[in-house]
């Protein structure tokens, strides 16, 4: 395979040339487990770890390779492993905020041109979700692309469709039925050579019909793929780095599918999706649901038809909601800190040296 189509192109080549070492050539992480990470390279398929200078530089865990990651590595063909050196910067990144003593960032899938975001045009479309998924797409800084998947199930797909559109300006937005294999050709201009695209939705929304309606006639490939492992029992994997017979690239890691499940946003709406429905109806729409005319929650409230108690518990947990995210926000002051604190001290150090050389 070549290396364009693993989606390597002059943005990595730049970074690559830059580290000027001619053992090292460039790879594509296409899994990680346990440490152990399968790449792509020009030579073929093969099993990586990270050297111990690499771990040792690498302090946080958002340092560590993760799927979809270019990284530079240290062959050894003969028993097709290799040693990954460094990690080349990332076009953009999917990634989960976790928090606890300190909030670290896991990396769930780099390196993405494009993002689908995907919903269904069933009883559960909403417009809210798709916002939500909006705001983790753009965070990426992939391109989002929006997917009104199940047109079959709807009655007015071209006003959905216009709805959408204008709720969301120069955003594509794309109606398909996946089961019924209409409109699906809208997405063969994003499968070309080296692109790589993920699809983002909730469970059910049809995401594995679509990536596997791309795959055509190779479509088990989507599907769990039976290995051996080194004791000869059969164990099942997934693959986590589809190529599409096209030329695209889709990444379908289990930590994406469960993206919007760590989205803390995603949560309250599980839990409190009978509130989030109401807020919706309030007149404002920055409503704080405590003074406002045309509040429906209070209505709601003053009616009997929601219970004061688990609106309290939704403000709560809307509260710690922001208290992490504030808590986000340290760290990134932290580390620019840290850097800022670098800069001045070695300017510091250049202004000693260019002192006593008398260039002062
Ligand atoms: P995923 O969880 O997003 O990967 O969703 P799946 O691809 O597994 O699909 C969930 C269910 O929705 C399956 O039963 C599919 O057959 C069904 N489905 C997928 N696409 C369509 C569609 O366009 N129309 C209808 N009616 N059902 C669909
Ligand atoms: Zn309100």
């Amino acid at each position: 395979m070549q290396i364009e189509e693993l989606g390597w192109n002059s943005f990595f080549q730049d970074h690559f040339v830059k580290l000027e070492n001619q053992n090292l050539i460039p790879a594509r992480v296409a899994r990680e487990d346990k440490n152990l990470y399968l790449i792509y390279t020009e030579k073929g398929e093969m099993i990586a770890t990270v050297s111990g200078r690499f771990r040792y530089n690498a302090i946080d865990y958002g340092n560590f390779p993760a799927v979809g990651d270019w990284v530079a590595v240290k062959t050894r063909e003969e028993e097709g492993k290799a040693t990954i050196h460094s990690l080349l910067p990332r076009k953009s990144k999917f990634s989960r905020k976790v928090a606890g003593f300190k909030t670290e960032e896991q990396v769930l899938a780099s390196n993405i041109d494009t993002v689908f975001l995907v919903s269904g045009l069933d009883e559960n479309f909403n417009l809210r979700r798709i916002e939500r998924h909006m705001t983790i797409a753009w965070d990426s800084g992939a391109t989002p692309v929006i997917i009104l998947n199940k047109t079959d199930l709807c009655d007015d797909v071209d006003s959905k469709v216009e709805m959408v559109g204008a709720s969301f300006l120069g955003v594509t937005v794309l109606a398909m039925s996946a089961v019924k294999n209409e409109g699906l050709t809208q997405l063969q201009v994003y499968m070309t050579h080296g692109n790589t695209s993920v699809f983002l939705g909730s469970s059910g929304v049809g995401k594995s019909t679509i990536i596997n309606g791309l795959l055509g006639d190779d479509r088990f490939k989507t599907g769990e793929v039976r290995e051996s492992d080194s004791k000869g029992r059969h164990t099942t994997t997934h693959r986590e780095m589809i190529f599409i017979p096209t030329g695209g690239i889709v990444i379908d890691t289990p930590g994406m599918r469960e993206l919007q499940l760590w989205t803390v946003d995603e949560g309250i709406e599980n839990i409190f999706g009978d509130i989030e429905d109401l807020t919706s109806a309030c007149r404002f729409s920055d409503c704080s649901h405590i003074h406002e005319p045309g509040c429906a929650i209070q209505e709601a409230i003053d009616c009997g038809r929601l219970n004061i108690k688990r609106f309290n518990s939704y403000l709560r947990l809307q509260e710690e909601t922001k208290k992490l995210t504030l808590r986000q926000d340290d760290k990134a002051f932290l580390r620019d800190k840290k850097k800022r604190n670098k800069q001045i001290s070695m300017m510091s150090k250049k202004l000693k040296k260019m002192d006593k050389n008398g260039y002062l």
